[in-house]
């Protein structure tokens, strides 16, 4: 039956890769639920899990600097809603398509369900490529999206946030739109804004420190610790540059990190504070760090980071940047455990032979949630017109992603694959969202 419903999926989303990889992913861990669980696997809950309840695509129309007009194209595919309006981020960068846009929001229906939080599943974005652009451009095309946007959001709907591209500025001017559009301040439309206008505290640092408290928890199984350990991030972006905090925190060394143009090795540790000064203010490229930061670091043009030794590799990149090869590269060198804080890093091929070879293997869908489920956390403070400390935002960030650890570790156990990570995040996933769409009939 499986395959039936895999076959279906590839007719219906003809040469749509990723998505096809996603559902292929989900579907694998599934056998065993079937067998154990035929009431809940029935084909028709499969046939409608796998198809989006609605994928709206739109023209945005900009003028740049030079009064030049531009046409890019708008996403929102809102997959899944059985649990709550369906959440997710946008993302702005010229890769993004159909196809991506639904792989990420098959991935974030089941990653908001183990967060335990009333969210259903949804992402989208544009093709618009904000690298290089002035900040009234970026405005102008923000307002232009959300001019179309608007009319399939609200807080009880659709609630978007940011991803690759969007980050509080882009936040602040989508919201500004919707503000004025609808004459509303409605505060729960959006996540990820600004703390003096209905934002949470820790949210930018959510998704970073998160995937750390899930790879400390998948490291204390076997009794490691991330304390003296080195660790590689790829990206050099918000979750790349916060979980290199964390990581930092508890005693890890992050020896280096990446941008589309290159990597830097660091042996000494990263310096955050001028990372974030190169990256997050001045959105500069990452050889900027090397030259800023002098003879400590080294910066290699092209290449591939994950060629620099490590015990704890953490992908915080984009989607299939971590191939088979890297990944025999790392066990070679003798990697304990890796953990996706970007969405689907790592190759089939990679991911299969890191178990093969007994590394820890953490998938996004579980170890990055800490993103969005402060994003609920930012929507309960917004509901409640309330705004947390960090610490108490923190707090809960970290009991959940205990929570979401503990959830895969036992499901997984539970179903006869202890130690697989993959399987317990997708079949308690699955669980969440399948019982909750069963309850609610066709
Ligand atoms: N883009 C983030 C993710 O992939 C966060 C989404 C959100 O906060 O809604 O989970």
């Amino acid at each position: 039956m499986l395959e039936e419903i895999y076959a279906h999926v590839l007719r219906r989303n003809p040469g749509e890769r990723e998505f096809h990889q996603a559902v292929r992913e989900v579907l694998e861990s599934l056998p065993v639920v079937v067998e154990r669980r035929p009431e809940l696997c029935d084909g028709s809950l499969l046939d409608r899990l796998c198809e989006p309840e609605r994928q709206v695509i739109f023209r945005v129309p900009w003028t740049d600097d030079e009064g030049r007009v531009h046409v890019n194209r708008g996403f929102r595919v809102e997959f899944n809603s059985a649990l709550g309006p369906y959440k997710g981020g946008l993302r702005f960068h010229p890769t993004v398509n159909l196809d991506i846009v639904k792989f990420l929001a098959f991935e974030q229906t089941f990653k908001n369900a183990l967060t335990g939080m009333p969210i259903g599943g949804g992402k989208g974005g544009s093709d618009f490529d904000p690298k290089g652009r002035s900040d009234a451009e970026v405005m102008r095309f923000c307002q232009s999206f959300m001019t179309e946007l608007q009319r399939h959001i609200g807080e009880h709907t659709d609630v978007p946030a940011g991803d690759t591209g969007v980050g509080a500025r882009e936040i602040g001017y989508l919201f500004g739109q919707y503000r004025r559009i609808t004459n509303r301040f409605e505060a729960g439309v959006l996540t990820g804004k600004g703390v003096g206008w209905g934002g949470s505290h820790a949210r930018p640092e959510a998704t970073g420190y998160g995937l750390v408290v899930f790879t400390a928890e998948m490291l204390r199984v076997r009794d490691l610790d991330l304390d003296g350990m080195r660790v590689v991030v790829s990206g050099s972006g918000n979750v790349a540059i916060h979980a290199a905090e964390k990581a930092a925190a508890s005693g890890a060394t992050v020896v280096a990190c990446s941008d589309s143009g290159g990597y830097v090795v660091d042996e000494g540790g990263l310096d955050l504070d001028l990372l974030k000064q190169v990256k997050l203010t001045d959105r500069a490229r990452l050889s900027a760090y090397a030259e800023q930061r002098g003879a400590d670091a080294e910066y290699r043009e092209g290449g591939r980071v994950w060629d620099v030794a490590c015990d704890v590799a953490l992908p915080c990149a984009t989607q299939n940047e971590l191939d088979e090869d890297a990944a025999r590269t790392l066990i070679g060198n003798g990697v304990r455990a890796v953990a996706e804080g970007a969405n689907m890093p790592t190759t089939p091929e990679a991911v299969r032979a890191l178990r093969e070879a007994d590394v820890l293997f953490a998938p996004g869908k579980a170890a990055n949630a800490g993103g969005v489920a402060t994003s609920a956390l930012e929507m309960q403070q917004n509901a409640s017109r309330t705004l947390w400390t960090f610490e108490k935002t923190e707090d809960r960030l970290t009991e959940i992603m205990k929570h979401i650890h503990h959830t895969c570790h036992e499901t997984a156990e539970r179903y006869g694959r202890p130690g697989d990570y993959v399987a317990g995040a997708n079949i308690a996933g699955f669980e969440l969202v399948g019982e909750s769409m069963q309850a609610q009939g066709i």
